[in-house]
């Protein structure tokens, strides 16, 4: 049986004053919903606001990024043990990451190794362009993410029943493009690529374990669909999670 996992991205926006505005809407709607785990991702600079402010809720926190060295001469950059001191979760490989920044699945990879060796749990978001959509590539560029981004982690699952990844399957022609993926599509690619490819990782057991998300253009209209696949558990949600009413709508179908 998989929890369900729904995820805010709030990508580079808020500053703390909004942050702290958006989660005193937030933890009043959320705190009632049983049997969902949720995170809020905010910018690096809300971290320690947003955490006081979710002390002593069933809310959880994470990073947006971070690098894969633990200390050290890289100005500009958070440290995993930096992520560590507010966050259980940290978002790794994000496309606009891939796309903007120029990392690789090697970078990835670090950074996922280094996650979970910090104790932190990655959400790792993998998924094929608009082009490669379109040239039928899905099934190789999803794999080739999975193989060259856990490529090593496998020492990190002992076999028991926690499984310390989550993996997001988010189409890059269906972020902040209000053109989500069908549901049976998405469901389809997490269950024939995605879980087949962890099972080469972790074995069988921890496939059928792994938390495995959508994102992409998921709002509260069209969430449960989304969620009535049973490939599918839980959403990474970008613009949809700005809005207080919209993101505890999400999390709510997701509890149903
Ligand atoms: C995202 O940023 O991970 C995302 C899915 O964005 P959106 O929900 O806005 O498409």
């Amino acid at each position: 049986m998989r929890r369900p996992f729904v995820a805010g991205n709030w990508k580079m926006f808020k500053n703390v004053a909004e942050a702290r505005h958006l989660v005193s809407e937030l933890v009043p709607g959320l705190q009632g919903v049983e049997g969902v785990e949720k995170v809020l991702c905010p910018p690096f600079t809300s971290l320690l606001a947003v955490a006081a402010l979710l002390e002593g809720t069933d809310i959880g926190l994470g990073a947006q990024n971070m690098h894969w060295e633990t200390s050290g001469a890289y100005t500009g950059e958070i440290s995993p043990p930096m992520v560590a001191e507010t966050c259980r979760y940290v978002i790794l490989g994000h496309s606009e990451r891939r796309a903007l920044f120029g990392e690789t699945d090697l970078m990835i990879n670090r950074k996922v190794k280094s996650a979970l060796s910090h104790g932190l749990t990655p959400i790792v978001c993998i998924g094929e362009t608009l082009d490669e959509y379109e040239s039928k590539k899905t099934v190789d560029v999803i794999s080739s993410q999975l193989n060259n981004g856990l490529s090593g982690t496998g020492e990190y699952f002992s076999g028991g029943n926690i499984m310390p990844l989550i993996i997001a399957y988010e189409p890059v022609w269906a972020i902040g493009s209000g053109r989500p993926s069908t549901a049976n599509g998405a469901a389809l690619v997490i269950g024939n690529v995605i879980r087949p490819n962890l099972a080469k990782f972790f074995g069988d057991n921890a496939a059928q374990v792994a938390r495995i998300l959508y994102g992409g253009s998921v709002k509260s209209s069209n969430a449960a669909e989304f969620f009535q696949e049973g490939e599918i558990d839980g959403a990474l949600v970008g613009g949809a999670s700005l809005k207080a009413r919209e993101f505890i709508q999400i999390v709510q179908a997701a509890a149903r």
